[in-house]
């Protein structure tokens, strides 16, 4: 309970925190941006154009993480709508197919929960779908030599809730990965900004629903999400 407390005073401060900073962090940052490509040809001239590239990179790097920064101190009023989650889930699965596809990975859908409604703000749960499934094309892509990716997604309801589970057949992680993985920034990525979980996890719990997580190294890892039905 105290963990859960810590987290969630984290969570608010780091949307405070967001808001205030992130306009002002990316104004400076577009300006070098532009200065650095007029440097471009000089850096060039001088066999250093490497140095814009990576210079480039790492700014685009810190305007994602602004991004996701500004997107994760908005859903504090979500705008609830009544919907069927078997259609969400198919519409997401549309969305993220052929980036599987590209991958090597299937995603298969069982949905149980066709008239099932629940109201949700439906941009924001999407978000939070597409966060999990793009974490488990990226933990399969890691053991991808070893077996052919598989995202199983079910849905299905208990009456008083809709549970959407997404299991991957991933590297999987080992508990200590698993305590941190909804911490803001916590990321074992090279490009990673840490903050698709911790997003994910504020979003599920304004709309009075759980998120769990179930792993084991090298076997794969199971989301399940749980939301109110309407
Ligand atoms: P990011 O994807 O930018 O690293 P997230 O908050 O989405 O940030 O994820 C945090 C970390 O949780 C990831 O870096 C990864 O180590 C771990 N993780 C999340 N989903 C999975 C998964 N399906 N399989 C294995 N590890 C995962």
């Amino acid at each position: 309970i105290e963990q859960t407390a810590l987290q969630n005073d984290k969570l608010a401060m780091l949307g405070k925190i967001a808001a205030a900073i992130a306009h002002e962090i990316r104004n400076p940052l577009t300006s070098i941006r532009g200065f650095i490509q007029l440097l471009r040809p000089y850096l060039l001239e001088v066999g250093k154009e490497e140095y814009a590239r990576i210079i480039l990179t790492e700014i685009d790097r810190a305007n994602d993480i602004i991004y996701e920064f500004l997107n994760s101190s908005k859903p504090s009023a979500p705008m609830k709508q009544l919907v069927s989650i078997d259609h969400l889930i198919k519409e997401v699965v549309l969305l993220t197919e052929s980036e599987a596809l590209m991958r090597n990975c299937e995603i298969k859908a069982e949905c149980y929960c066709a008239e099932h409604l629940v109201s949700i703000d439906v941009k924001q749960v999407k978000q939070v779908i597409l966060n999990i499934i793009k974490n488990a094309l990226d933990a399969i892509e890691e053991v991808q030599s070893e077996r052919r990716g598989l995202i199983d997604i079910v849905t299905r309801s208990n009456g008083q809730s809709a549970e959407i589970i997404i299991k991957d057949n991933g590297k999987g992680m080992e508990k200590a990965t698993m305590n941190r993985l909804f911490d803001p920034f916590f990321t074992t990525k090279q490009a990673g900004t840490g903050l698709g979980l911790s997003v994910s996890y504020r979003i599920v719990r304004n709309h009075n629903g759980t998120i769990r997580v179930d792993s084991q190294r090298g076997v794969g890892t199971e989301f399940i999400i749980t939301l109110p039905l309407a």
